[in-house]
């Protein structure tokens, strides 16, 4: 088994499109690693490179302590499985699933026993004999899976192989794709645009942004404190509050409060006293409440009309009016209060993040 490290890759395609921009990066042996980002921000064009299916303009892939920079992809000891899995229709389960052994020139017996071996391993036991238009989604997401598989690959590279399920499945499939890989322990790229899943599967996620990564760190630190206001604005399945701001003393103000900012806000990061700053709030660390806390430092809240209220299942998000600026809180399930009424958003201790107004990059 072998990790994957990228050196200063650019990829650009005919017409002037740079779809990777120097972009270095260490994929460590047996990780769950998760590209994310929008459309068009170079993941599949950086998964395609390491598979060997694009050539880099510049820099180089290494898996393992190989460069493979040069070698065609049927070399790379890599499997990639696709978002329309790619699976040949004239074939059955079985030799769809062997496919990888047959191109390798594998005895047919052998071939035969790894399919059974890894059918049974992923629930296709039963379909061996099936070809992919009688299989539902569901079992072709999983023959490609098991192809995968089949061919003992150093590294897996999956680009959005969940996104053609239903809601349902898609959750099923995600849990079973971390437990395959946790038994396998084989180094995973995976590419996703949906934060979710990117949240829920990976060790680690590299955020891309035109071609570059604009933050790498597991999804913990991702979701907590997001690097930049890209990151701030792309992760979180409600979008962050980002506020304009200013720096007072070892403090911010923002929206009518003066809240705690982080350690040594003044001075230390280069930021005088005054200096306009964007205030970053997660709805989720805002909680909303009907009357002020007793003992809260009174300046230290938000309060307003409530505007709007969602369900989001067990919390709902309330969107309160704060004198002309929208900011979002929660709630526990059953305790939203009407529209129209007064509350207070009180920032939970050391959620408050500070951006710089300039370039948007986290200070602190
Ligand atoms: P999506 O989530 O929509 O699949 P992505 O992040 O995977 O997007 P890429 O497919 O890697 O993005 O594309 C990155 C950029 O490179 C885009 O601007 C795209 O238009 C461009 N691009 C990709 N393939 C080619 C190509 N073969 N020729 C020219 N430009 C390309």
């Amino acid at each position: 088994m072998s990790g994957v490290t990228l050196d200063r890759l650019t990829k650009e395609f005919p017409g002037g499109v740079r779809a990777l921009d120097g972009l270095s990066l260490s994929i460590m042996d047996g990780e769950f690693f998760a590209l994310l980002g929008p459309s068009g921000c170079g993941k599949t064009t950086l998964l395609r490179t390491i598979a060997g299916l694009e050539s880099p303009t510049s820099g180089a892939v290494h898996i393992g302590s190989r460069d493979v920079t040069r070698l065609a992809p049927g070399v790379r000891d890599v499997a990639m499985v696709f978002q329309d899995y790619a699976l040949f229709p004239h074939m059955t389960v079985q030799d769809n699933i062997a496919y990888p052994l047959r191109i390798r020139r594998q005895p047919r017996a052998d071939r035969t026993q790894r399919a059974a071996e890894v059918a049974a391993q992923l629930g296709l036991a039963g379909l061996l004999p099936r070809r992919p238009a009688e299989l539902s989604g569901g079992q072709q997401q999983r023959t490609a899976l098991a192809r995968a598989v089949a061919g003992r690959p150093s590294v897996f590279l999956f680009d959005e192989p969940l996104s053609n399920l239903d809601a349902r499945l898609r959750l099923d499939a995600r849990t079973f794709i971390k437990r395959l890989q946790r038994q396998l322990a084989v180094t995973t790229v995976f590419v996703t645009h949906d934060q979710a899943e990117a949240l829920a599967l990976a060790d680690r996620i590299a955020v891309m942004d035109a071609g570059r990564i604009s933050q790498l760190g597991t999804a913990r630190e991702v979701f907590r404190r997001p690097a930049n206001t890209f990151v701030a604005n792309f992760i979180g399945s409600t979008p962050m509050n980002l506020l304009p701001g200013e720096v007072r003393g070892d403090r911010v103000a923002v929206a009518g409060a003066v809240l705690p900012g982080p350690v040594g806000l003044a001075g230390q990061h280069g930021l005088d006293d005054g200096a306009p700053v964007m205030v970053g709030i997660r709805p989720e660390y805002l909680p909303v409440s009907a009357g002020r806390a007793t003992g809260t430092d009174s300046g230290a809240s938000f309060t307003g009309e409530v505007s709007i209220v969602e369900n989001l299942g067990t919390s709902s998000l309330v969107t309160v009016d704060v004198g002309g600026e929208l900011i979002s809180g929660t709630v526990p399930e059953g305790e939203e209060p009407e529209p129209g009424t007064r509350v207070w958003l009180s920032p939970a201790p050391g959620r408050v993040l500070v951006y710089r107004t300039e370039d948007g990059t986290l200070v602190g």
